[in-house]
């Protein structure tokens, strides 16, 4: 199998426009598993490992750039502060070797539904930088997963970063599976509250198929915040919203039944994964956490 290891971005493109059915490879912890157990045979591997600019991340006018070889390990290292729920996310991955090996990017290029970094990503309203040598795209992340597995990179593109909306204020993550480490999603929940946009973020992974927004709860949450001026009293939220919010979410979801789970417990697992964030989540606010 050959194997094609650029040094530079310019040239990773190059590679990839010239041999479209090169298969990237980041950390590798999704594609060797692939490739070991003969699920795909690649007409060779594009290591990406060596392009330096894809393992940095940078912060500025209050956005953070996730160079796409960045790895969960370097999240939870450096990013805790401004995107908490990504680094949540990132902890409950895999073991050390997975978190020290794997990379934001790879999770988007696998595009698996039960994902780990996607619905904080969804929440955090990310948008992903895609290039190749015909140019270069912004893709918001709600608009990134095509299908199970599938997303809209076409086969000359490669995904250079992801941009992430800094938090400005509390953000949770949520995932169950049947142990606490070492372990696909079951289902798992992000949540955004953004005080300075009036905005609430969400995201739902592992039930549906592909990560999903749940849209419908996002704006419910805001017309009450709005309606009942929270995010200026920082009242407590009635427990008919967060109920409400949380049937919202888990009607959001289009769960299946396969050997983790079945499609009703993943919708339950979903009401209460959203009404512990919220919970969390508004009790930092009022706390004045972050924001
Ligand atoms: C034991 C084990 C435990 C795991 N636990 C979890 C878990 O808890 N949660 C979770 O979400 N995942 C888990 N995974 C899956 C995997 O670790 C993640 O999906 C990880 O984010 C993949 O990143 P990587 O850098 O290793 O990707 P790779 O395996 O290198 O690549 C993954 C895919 O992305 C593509 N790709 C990589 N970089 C780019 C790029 N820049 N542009 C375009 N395409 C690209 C590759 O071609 C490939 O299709 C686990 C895997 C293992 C083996």
């Amino acid at each position: 199998m050959d194997m094609v290891q650029p040094l530079t971005w310019a040239d990773a493109l190059a590679a990839k426009a010239a041999g479209p059915d090169l298969l990237p490879i980041a950390g590798g912890t999704d594609v060797m598993v692939e490739l070991n157990f003969d699920r795909r045979r690649p007409a060779g591997l594009l290591d990406l490992t060596r392009v330096e600019d894809l393992r940095r991340w940078a912060v500025a006018d209050g956005t953070v750039e996730l160079g796409a070889g960045v790895t969960y390990a370097q999240v939870i290292a450096d990013l805790g502060d401004v995107l908490p729920g990504l680094a949540m996310a990132s902890r409950t991955v895999g073991s050390p070797q997975i978190r020290n090996r794997g990379t934001v990017g790879g999770n988007l290029g696998s595009a698996s539904p039960a994902g780990d970094a996607h619905p904080p990503l969804l929440a955090a309203g990310a948008v992903v930088e895609i290039e190749s040598v015909r140019g270069r795209r912004t893709i918001p992340v709600h608009d990134f997963f095509t299908g199970v597995k599938r997303s809209v990179l076409a086969p000359d593109e490669l995904i250079r970063s992801v941009q992430v909306p800094c938090a400005t204020g509390p953000e949770q993550f949520s995932k169950i599976g049947t142990r606490n480490a070492m372990v696909i999603a079951v289902a798992s929940f992000g949540l955004r509250v953004d005080p300075s946009q009036r905005r609430v973020g969400t995201g739902i992974g592992s039930a549906a198929p592909t990560p999903r927004a749940a849209r419908e709860a996002e704006s419910f949450l805001v017309g009450e915040l709005e309606a009942s001026d929270s995010w200026g009293s920082r009242e407590p939220l009635p427990e008919p919203v967060v109920r409400e919010f949380a049937e919202l979410v888990a009607g959001a979801a289009d769960p299946i039944d396969d050997v983790r789970g079945n499609a009703a417990y993943r919708r339950h697992a979903l009401a209460v994964m959203a009404r512990r964030t919220l919970t969390w989540a508004w009790d930092e606010y009022r706390q004045g956490v972050l924001a």
